[in-house]
């Protein structure tokens, strides 16, 4: 019987208090995360698995919606504990996981960070850290818009670029429910496009050829 999963790890610094919710796709033959957590939260991803009753020993796949450190933080060290699973993203997120390229939101804030005041470096730096936190991993195969990947009773990929230019977002047939990463969110209670302070590479344009997709 196929599942759809979402986890919920709550923040572990007051400082970025938003929670992370990493979905599982469960068929018969595989257990696919959706993005993993903030760097060094294997044990937490791994009780809030097991607070739903799935064992993520038994891990198969892991598709990584972006870059970004709290989704892609633990990725090296899964991979590292279950060698045999396979990770997926974007051709153009994959530079950015596996280490080609340096995280995008640390590439921002290093350019501008010899303008800032005095008194705002410490705070940039302590974010810089953050930002660049996530251990590079191998991406194993590529997905694009339009694929359809045959778990789970099928996961449609649609690109979302906006967040980040190589974001995507997967519908997932049977449940008829879209994985939007970061590319949607929710302030004030409303569901809109992600803070455009975080998406440096126009969102709303990018996103508005995917209107009818988003649909569904
Ligand atoms: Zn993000």
């Amino acid at each position: 019987m196929n599942q759809l999963t979402v986890l919920k790890m709550a923040s572990p610094t007051p400082a970025s208090p938003n929670a992370i919710y990493p979905v599982v796709l469960k068929d018969e033959k595989d257990l696919i995360l959706v993005d993993c957590g903030r760097t060094d939260t294997v044990s937490q991803l791994r009780e809030a698995a097991r607070n739903s009753n799935i064992d993520l020993n038994e891990i198969t796949k892991i598709i990584i919606t972006h870059q970004d450190y709290d989704h892609t933080g633990n990725l090296a060290e899964l991979k590292q504990l279950y060698p045999s699973i396979e990770i997926l993203s974007s051709r153009e997120e994959a530079d950015y996981i596996n280490g080609t390229k340096k995280p995008l939101r640390l590439q921002e804030l290093e350019a501008v960070y010899d303008t800032l005041p005095e008194s705002k470096k410490e705070d940039v730096k302590k974010m810089m850290r953050t930002f660049g936190s996530a251990v590079p991993a191998h991406v194993d195969a590529f997905v694009q818009d339009g694929q359809v990947l045959p778990w789970c009773g099928g996961v449609e990929v649609i690109a979302t670029p906006g967040h980040m230019p190589g974001h995507i977002s997967l519908y997932v047939k049977e449940f008829k429910i879209l994985i939007t990463g970061d590319a949607l969110g929710v302030q004030n209670g409303e569901l809109g496009l992600a803070n455009p302070q975080y998406n440096g590479y126009g969102n709303r344009k990018a996103l508005g050829g995917k209107a009818a997709v988003l649909r569904h």
